[in-house]
């Protein structure tokens, strides 16, 4: 079965796409955690980062999740739920940006 990603990039169910390529899309995430929510997710399925065993594959997905926040935030954070106890709950690896807090003083991390 399709994952909600893989019906998200085929356009069955709708998104506001900020980035697409051949291999990768950004979308913003519906329920945004911060200002700016988005999300990266390669093309090709994988169910968690950690079943992603090609280190190409790991740098290209965290180089495009860098350039997409580049491109719209100064400074943001990546985050990458792993399994349900990290508190994913879309089983197809995906990389989230965070961002836009006013005063760049976002919640957590001692930050
Ligand atoms: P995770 O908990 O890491 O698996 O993240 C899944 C993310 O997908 C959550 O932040 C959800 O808000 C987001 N999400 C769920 N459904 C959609 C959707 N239809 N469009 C955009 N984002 C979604």
């Amino acid at each position: 079965m399709a994952t909600l990603f893989e019906r998200i990039i085929a356009r069955e169910i709708p998104s506001t796409v900020v980035y697409e390529d051949d291999g990768y899309i950004a979308i913003k995430d519906i329920a945004p955690k911060a200002p700016v929510h988005l999300l990266v997710i390669p093309k090709r399925v994988s169910t968690r980062l950690d079943k992603i065993e090609d280190a190409q594959q790991l740098g290209e997905l965290m180089q495009t999740a860098i350039r997409v926040a580049k491109s719209q935030l100064q400074d943001y954070r990546l985050v990458i739920n792993v399994g349900q106890g990290g508190g994913q709950e879309v089983f197809h690896t995906h990389v989230h940006i965070l961002g836009g807090w006013e005063g760049g003083n976002p919640v957590g991390f001692g930050g």
